[in-house]
């Protein structure tokens, strides 16, 4: 946080990323970039579509460790499946959520007959104090949804303006769908807060700064309110939390704290080790790990 004179809201334009494992799709990434790594324990951001092409998307299965799996969709459908034995079918509006503590496998695949694919990817970072939990998976229709400045306002994670979500969380944070309506949105800035916000569909303001569509803002400013206004029924995603301030090495689908831990992680997986147990799905197969780069990785 800068101080007064230096505060400012500023956006990031998101990489397209084309993902070798995954069939047909590119994403938009803004989360973790050289300006920003996290925002609160939000450490990975992926958007994608609205794709014609419903069968986009199609990941084998491939682990994952030290973070939890934030599935969201706006339109379409996925199904997931993991090494604890879930398989759960995900429709917009609903959370797939997946803490992988120590370890996990899963797969998603988009379903060929369902509306474009349009959705967000996201991961937080555990804790030293959950991070060596076992792995879970969760599933939530029913989430806090409610009206507020005439926008509509739905909590994935964490808690806002009062409602809180059912999913796990293990660090302070908030993760929420705004629906714009004809009036600017305004909330309280949680003390200790840091915020980023994802235009879905169109260009939005907030506190003052436009931005467009799928670029991520950084509320990095000392205003105690956050207002966002747009066209309405334009959906923004919030994003919050308290500044992870953790040693945290992020390599591949791994996150561990250190270079060994991550080349424990990738052998263990390379070898087929029950921490990332085999599963049944429609897809087959699994991904390998990339090399690891000839120098050790470091803590951001
Ligand atoms: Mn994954």
């Amino acid at each position: 946080m800068g101080k007064a004179s230096e505060a400012m809201t500023q956006t990031i334009e998101p990489r397209v990323v084309h993902l070798t494992t995954r069939t047909g799709i590119s994403v938009r990434r803004t989360l973790p970039t050289r300006q920003l790594r996290t925002i609160g324990a939000w450490c990975f951001l992926d958007h994608y579509g609205p794709t014609e092409d419903a069968g986009s998307m199609s990941v084998a299965a491939h682990p994952h460790v030290g973070l939890q799996t934030v599935s969201w969709l706006f339109s379409g459908q996925l199904e997931h499946r993991d090494s604890v034995s879930s398989i759960q079918v995900v429709n917009p509006g609903e959370l797939n959520l997946m803490t992988a503590g120590v370890g996990i496998a899963h797969s998603e695949l988009s379903e060929q007959s369902a509306a474009p694919l349009h959705g967000v990817q996201l991961w937080v970072v555990l804790p030293e104090s959950a991070r060596h939990q076992a792995p879970h998976f969760e599933h939530h229709e029913d989430l806090p949804d409610f009206e507020h400045n005439g926008a509509r306002v739905r909590v994935l994670v964490g808690r806002l303006l009062g409602h809180e979500s059912p999913a796990a969380t293990y660090s302070p944070l908030v993760g929420a769908q705004i629906t714009l309506g004809d009036d600017p949105v305004s909330m309280p800035r949680e003390q200790g807060f840091e915020y980023g916000l994802l235009p879905v569909d169109n260009d939005v303001v907030a506190n003052g700064t436009p931005g467009p569509t799928t670029n991520l803002f950084n509320i990095d400013d000392d205003s105690e309110i956050i207002t966002i206004s747009g066209p309405a029924a334009s959906r923004v995603m919030l994003l919050g939390g308290e500044q992870f301030t953790e040693p945290m090495v992020m390599w591949w689908n791994f996150i561990g704290r250190n270079h060994d831990e991550v080349e424990q992680m990738r052998s263990e997986w390379e070898a087929g080790n029950q921490r990332f147990a085999a599963f049944e799905d429609r897809i087959g197969g699994r991904i390998p790990a990339p090399e690891l780069p000839n120098v050790p990785l470091k803590s951001r």
